[in-house]
């Protein structure tokens, strides 16, 4: 199967409605073949369900000015460039705090064959991971401030910065502003650190250059 097919599949599916974790489906992706970045992120939110495109609403600025710090040149190029996707693919939902609410474990489970199947098509050469729920299928049970700033591979082994590996994995917190674990310094500068890694990786493949951390 080709990408359109999936993505045909993908959009049109009800999985949750059917089971009664949803009231209703709006899966949301973007992306081309031809892209060798992949962005995977939690669930989208409700602006994104709306215009059914990945960060449309208030984590879009920050996460595109982070990608840009990390090596892209315009929001146009990220769009363009990056296939993004997320764990789950339809707005959960909002949460009892006020926030979105994370997608159950059966959720997860539910729509893991789409991801699989994006995965195994784009094959992706560098792998964005933002915020927990990604952070847990590819990285399980580590502490976020063991992972940002960090590169790894797919099996969890973390590289260093001049090993060549597909897909190299870049975990970033989640820019939506709900975590306080950018409210610390030191997180802040791991922060930093994870985009002045992502940067050279970034530039080689835009370039169309191979890999090379
Ligand atoms: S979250 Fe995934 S499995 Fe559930 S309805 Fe949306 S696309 Fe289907």
């Amino acid at each position: 199967m080709g990408l359109a097919p999936l993505h045909r599949e993908i959009l049109g599916c009800t999985r949750c409605v059917e089971v009664g974790y949803l009231q209703q489906a709006a899966p949301v992706l973007s992306g081309y073949p031809d892209n060798r970045i992949m962005l995977i992120g939690q669930a989208p939110g409700a602006v994104e369900a709306v215009r059914r495109l990945p960060f449309q609403g208030r984590s879009r600025k920050v996460l595109m000015g982070w990608l840009m710090r990390g090596g892209f040149s315009s929001e146009a190029q990220i769009r363009r460039q990056v296939y993004m996707t997320s764990i789950t693919k339809c707005f959960p939902g909002k949460g009892t705090g006020g926030g979105d609410r994370r997608p159950s474990r059966a959720e997860v489970d539910l729509c893991r064959s789409h991801l699989d199947r994006q995965l195994a098509l784009v094959k992706p050469e560098l792998l964005i991971l933002v915020g927990g729920l990604a952070h847990d299928r590819f990285l399980p049970g580590r502490q976020l401030d063991a992972l940002v700033g960090r590169l790894f591979d797919l099996t969890g082994r973390e590289v260093r910065s001049r090993e060549r590996v597909r897909p190299l994995v870049v975990p970033l917190p989640h820019p939506s502003g709900a975590s306080r674990w950018l409210n610390a310094v030191q997180n802040r500068l791991l922060l930093e650190q994870a985009l002045r890694r992502l940067r050279p990786v970034a530039r080689s493949l835009l370039d169309g250059q191979l890999v090379g951390a």
